[in-house]
């Protein structure tokens, strides 16, 4: 998975986890208020429904947050090299860091 700028909410393509493919619905990986950082900073992935919101692993519906956890690791490393950061600065845009 790479950064993807400049992002559009839907996108023809696989699923990162399964490979389905389809027009699948964007997902931010640092979500709630870090939305707009996560368009900004590339950190979009475009999971098929299943792997996104339906399947009990989901992203959003595994209570252990394997998926979710390994995104935010992922994403965060792919940011700190494309922006040359530390992890005390991609934390002070995205509040925490997740490594
Ligand atoms: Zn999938
Ligand atoms: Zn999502």
């Amino acid at each position: 998975m790479k950064l993807i700028k400049n992002a559009q909410n839907k996108l023809e393509t696989e699923c990162p986890f399964c490979g389905r493919h389809g027009v699948h619905a964007w997902h931010h990986c640092f979500g709630s208020s870090d939305k707009k950082h996560s368009e900004t900073y590339g950190a979009i992935i475009y999971p098929c429904t299943f792997c996104h919101t339906w399947d009990s692993k989901s992203i959003h519906k595994d209570p252990n947050q394997v998926k979710n956890k390994y995104l935010k690791e992922h994403f965060q490393q792919l940011i700190m090299e494309d922006q040359n950061w530390t992890a005390e600065e991609f934390a002070k845009v995205f509040r925490k860091s997740y490594l």
